[in-house]
């Protein structure tokens, strides 16, 4: 059996925690410190019960309901707090996934009693945060995070072999994580309409329908293995780059050019094999400094050959505010750490990520440095 646990209006709650003057009232969290010109990343349930929901602009929302209550997103706060619920969770016994950064998934065999299970989490993660879980059990991770979203907030859904079929019935086939509005209204027209419709049709007809996406919806909503475990390459200790000048040079913008590009390097590297780092290590070499190296550690694990680049600078600022005579570079990632498990919060690292896909992308379909940033041009 696998237990989901989805945190109930995540941020909005951890706001209300903290801060007792907002219990009870509709409240948003908001992507900028800017009340009127954001959007909504995270709803109060009191906000949520009179029309307010995340991705609304924050204009929108304080038109439906004037007196909202406005805090701007804190990402730190949300970070510290998951990392504690996951390591709380990690207390039962059981392995522990992270599915999202206010969404864990636990791996509870064959646990005689999961609903009493669920309870001691749900009290614990209350006592511990003063925030409220919703948890969702089933035989699979797809029908558990169905489970999570059925009793929200603050419930728990045991869907059993006995119940699942019932409770299949009365919902629209949409709930189901990852059928998104298009593919709703496309299975609606093939008579598709609840989930149980979607539960009972053949492997055969998800595919000849959906293509791969239908098959894998398919083992998903019916497999019993516990974990996908999918492979999970050797973790290096670092990854690095380094590069020597044909002379040694004194042009500021030239070396950091170098850099960049070298971060960048270091940055696809990473995005490879889907690892973060949260230390970073500038060498330079040259006839006035020798070796330099330095490195700093950051509280926030990237892998953004920009965000690399700028650490770097920060490293460099310890040698004064001219550059020396650089002949070599290097650019060395450490403090690896899977970063698949935090979705990015704000609008802006989400384009961001985008961007950096897309960036990989056309490089892998048409070679290294197909497209660079272009201040990289100044290294060449
Ligand atoms: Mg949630």
């Amino acid at each position: 059996m696998i237990l989901h646990v989805d945190m109930d209006a995540f941020f909005a709650s951890i706001e209300q925690a903290i801060n007792p003057r907002l219990k009870g009232k509709p409240l948003i969290v908001g992507s900028r410190n800017s009340k009127m010109h954001t959007v909504v990343c995270a709803a109060s349930y009191e906000a949520k019960r009179v029309g307010i929901g995340s991705g609304m602009s924050s204009a929108e929302a304080f038109k439906i309901c004037p007196n909202l209550e406005f805090v701007a997103a804190e990402q730190s706060k949300y970070i510290w707090t998951s990392r504690q619920i996951f390591q709380l969770l990690k207390e039962f016994g059981f392995e522990v996934l992270y599915a999202s950064i206010d969404e864990f998934q636990i791996d509870i065999r064959d646990t005689p009693n999961p609903k009493l299970l669920a309870e001691e989490i749900r009290e614990k993660i209350f006592k511990e945060f003063n925030i409220t879980a919703s948890v969702g059990i089933a035989k699979n991770w797809l029908l558990a995070k169905l489970g999570s979203k059925l009793n929200k907030p603050n419930g728990v859904t045991v869907l059993t072999e006995g119940n699942l079929e019932g409770v299949l019935e009365r919902f629209p086939a949409a709930k189901i994580c990852g059928v998104g509005k298009s593919t709703a209204e496309f299975l609606d027209g093939l008579g598709v309409n609840t989930c149980l419709d979607l539960y009972q049709k053949s492997a055969r007809f998800l595919e000849q329908n959906l293509g791969k996406y239908g098959i894998n919806l398919y083992v998903s909503l019916h497999s019993t293995d516990s974990f996908d475990s999918p492979e999970v390459p050797e973790k290096p200790k670092s990854v690095g780059h380094s590069y020597t000048l044909p002379r040694a040079v004194l042009n500021p913008q030239f070396i950091k050019a170098w850099i960049r590009t070298l971060s960048e390097m270091v940055a696809q590297r990473l995005r490879q094999d889907n690892w973060e780092s949260s230390t970073v290590h500038l060498w330079l070499n040259g006839p006035e400094i020798g070796n330099f190296g330095a490195q700093k550690a950051f509280q926030q694990p990237v892998n953004d050959g920009l965000e690399i680049y700028q650490r770097c600078l920060k490293i460099i600022a310890k040698l004064g505010p001219k550059l020396p005579l650089v002949r070599a570079i290097g650019v060395t990632c450490s403090g690896l750490s899977k970063s698949s498990y935090l979705q990015p919060l704000f609008k802006e690292q989400i384009r961001r990520g985008e961007l950096l896909k897309a960036v990989d992308r056309i490089n892998s379909r048409f070679g290294d440095n197909s497209i660079y940033p272009a201040v990289i041009t100044l290294a060449r």
